[in-house]
């Protein structure tokens, strides 16, 4: 049997509680992918293999404890599977502000924030704010994204083979201070998520306005904005999705601009390898 960790919920903040197992990459994600293994994931840039598996699997141990795992994660999963599932497969679908905007928007940057927890031993870190874990906590019941978050999606033409690749990037308004913000891209079969998300908390402290970005021009027709603004899709896939030889430029957003309401804000973005799944 499994040794059983104690400690604190990354998300509800309770310590000395039982942790588990949370699958990032969800079970039921597996099931819409018919993928069958075995999967390697491998760094990119190096070729490292950092694990395979019979399918995929990435999960985080010692973080979550059981009851936000088995309870309002849970019903997160229950929720966004119906909503996304066509776009995995690349099936044609429609997308209206009702079904598509909240619930798989705040999943994608609960996934986002996952993980960055799952992979930063093997990758580098990237930046998950603790502010961003706890309010996804506290609108458990209404779920939404944390203020100042941006997220978009596109599609992927994964070739049969990508099953999900994903890569985490930091943004930081002085390059004298720590990252305040941060980019994320993955994939889960033909459906790409970018998720733009700022440490409210820190610019509140700070007396602060947040960011807004604006993406790299040259994505303009493949990004699709969930939140906060949400554009209607009447068919998809669109016309212009990505490839598998087009991730290691759409992953390096150095041009995409970052402003306050009063002043343009020129950060640094440092991006960390990115990895996949196939
Ligand atoms: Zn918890």
């Amino acid at each position: 049997m499994a040794k059983r960790l104690i400690g604190d919920c990354i998300f509800c903040g309770l310590t000395g509680v039982e942790l588990s197992k949370e699958d990032v990459i969800p079970r039921w994600v597996r099931s819409v992918l018919k993928f069958t293994g075995p999967v390697k994931l491998t760094k990119s840039r190096t070729g490292e293999v950092i694990q395979t598996d019979e399918t995929i699997v990435l999960s985080v141990r010692g973080a979550v404890c059981r009851t936000c795992n088995n309870e309002w994660l849970s019903r997160l999963e229950t929720r966004v599977k119906p909503l996304i599932s066509d776009a995995i497969q690349g099936r044609r679908a429609a997308f209206s502000a009702g079904d598509m905007q909240t619930i798989p928007a705040t999943w994608a940057v609960k996934t986002a924030l996952l993980i960055e927890l799952a992979l930063r031993g093997a990758r580098g870190d990237g930046f998950a704010p603790t502010s961003h874990f706890r309010w996804l906590y506290d609108h458990r019941e209404d779920p939404c994204p944390p203020p100042g978050s941006q997220i978009w999606i596109s599609g992927l033409d994964m070739g049969g083979s990508l099953v999900s690749w994903s890569y985490a990037g930091g943004v930081f308004t002085d390059e004298l201070e720590p990252p305040n913000a941060y980019l994320a891209h993955f994939s889960i079969g033909c459906l790409v998520f970018t998720v733009f998300g700022q440490d409210f908390e820190f610019f509140a402290n700070a007396g602060r306005q947040l960011m807004r970005c604006t993406p790299p021009p040259r994505f303009r027709h493949h990004l699709r904005s969930i939140w906060p603004n949400f554009k209607p899709v009447r068919a998809w896939p669109g016309a212009r999705q990505f490839t598998r030889a087009d991730l290691t430029d759409f992953c390096d957003w150095r041009d995409a601009r970052f402003e306050t309401p009063s002043r343009i804000t020129v950060p640094g973005v440092w991006g960390v390898t990115i990895v996949r799944f196939e």
